[in-house]
């Protein structure tokens, strides 16, 4: 069970990284993606040959509980929130990693039972 030095200095460094995005407190969940439009008006841009589409307008995307929830930003909404959407994005890998220190711990714990094929483990003595 014991971690190795590299593991620990790997988590010190996971852990400073996030407190510093924990602190600028920006942090936001789901996606950003970019949208044009045609509004299929006669004699509008977006009908034009070749077409110039509306846009590009920005649709903010995440799950709540298991339902798709959007809502339209604007390019100024968006560029500010990109960020916060990145910052989110870098928690995950960083508790990913963590949970990876966590699971080679298990797998190099010599009290560990490995299953064999066919057989439930035996219980730890
Ligand atoms: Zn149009």
């Amino acid at each position: 069970m014991a971690l190795s030095g590299e593991q620990k200095a790997e988590a010190r460094a996971i852990a400073t990284e996030l407190a510093a995005i924990a602190r600028s407190a920006k942090v936001l969940p789901g996606s950003l993606t970019s949208r044009r439009t045609r509004c299929g008006r006669v004699g509008c841009r977006c009908m034009a040959d070749p077409p110039e589409p509306h846009g590009p307008y920005w649709q903010w995307t995440r799950k709540v509980a298991t339902r798709t929830v959007c809502r339209w930003f604007g390019a100024d909404q968006a560029a500010d929130y990109r960020t916060w959407l990145s910052n989110d994005r870098r928690l995950h890998e960083l508790v990913a990693r963590l949970e990876a220190i966590g699971v080679a711990a298990v797998e190099t714990d010599s009290r560990s039972v490995r299953r064999s094929r066919g057989r439930k483990p035996a219980p730890p003595a």
